[in-house]
């Protein structure tokens, strides 16, 4: 392996090793979540990595995710191999057993449902296709701009944690530095449209009620999927504790109530 820069912020030199990677035959994962942000990152890098380098997975949370999600990722990943994972327990379940919601802190949402699954997919995959030697570049679609912590997220390096048995794994954040104009005019130039919450106004497409939600994005969600938010509410009041870390309820954020002949109903608060 020619030895380079394992973390790096310089954009131009992080192309470079990016293309030396993509020569030495990598598999290039893209983790796409159904987002504006997954999707220009696939549109990008369709560009300059041969298909069959390319796997998307896709992390599927059932019962939270708007239920189109993988379509749109289907849609939207034509012609790419694709696959969707799951983890063996699901948002609510996990929830209930914690005692707790996920917080900003501890995202057990992110590591166990997510991050675990994709990452034991990869490991499959790279096993079961020798011809990439154990190569990957591992690519998610956060961008500086979103956040003051994922400002700080370094763009290229090397999972030392996942380089093991053969393995050679990079994480790669390809669209880092993009504000959001250049996201939609990516979107826009595939010639492909962004997932149809974005025109109910909702500013990210997450899980239907997220951690990170804003006060306008639980207010869209709880009229869009009203039974999932009782189902949020109900939840709520049983763990006694709120997804909102300053401890205001859902109801408090959105104003609206959920209706009290649901929360009468038996099975309204079932897993
Ligand atoms: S979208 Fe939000 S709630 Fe869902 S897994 Fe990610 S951080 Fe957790």
């Amino acid at each position: 392996m020619t030895q380079i820069d394992q973390r790096t912020n310089d954009h131009t030199n992080i192309l470079d090793v990016i293309h030396r990677l993509r020569d030495r035959n990598a598999l290039f994962v893209i983790n796409h979540s159904g987002g504006k942000d997954s999707q220009a990152m696939t549109a990008f890098l369709r560009k300059f990595v041969p298909v069959d380098q390319i796997l998307v997975i896709h992390a599927h949370l059932p019962e939270v995710v708007w239920e189109d999600a993988w379509d749109h990722v289907r849609a939207t990943s034509n012609g790419l191999h694709s696959i969707k994972v799951e983890a063996s327990k699901t948002f609510f379940e996990m929830a209930t057993r914690r005692g707790m919601w996920p917080s900003p802190k501890y995202r057990q949402c992110t590591s166990d449902l997510k991050r675990g699954p994709i990452e034991k997919a990869i490991r499959t995959h790279l096993r079961n296709n020798p011809q990439y030697g154990g190569l990957v570049v591992n690519c998610m679609g956060l961008r500086a701009e979103e956040s003051p912590r994922r400002s700080k997220a370094i763009p290229l390096k090397i999972n030392e944690r996942n380089s093991k048995a053969g393995r050679e794994w990079w994480d790669w954040l390809p669209i880092h530095d993009w504000t959001v104009n250049q996201v939609w005019n990516g979107i826009s130039q595939a010639g492909q449209n962004p997932h149809w919450v974005y025109a109910e106004g909702l500013s990210r497409f997450s899980c239907i009620f997220c951690i990170f939600s804003t006060e306008t994005d639980q207010q869209i969600s709880a009229r869009l999927r009203p039974e999932l938010y009782r189902r949020f509410v109900l939840k709520e009041k049983e763990l006694k504790h709120t997804m909102n870390m300053q401890g205001r309820g859902m109801e408090e954020i959105t104003g609206i109530p959920a209706l009290p002949d649901v929360i009468a109903r038996p099975d309204a608060s079932a897993i």
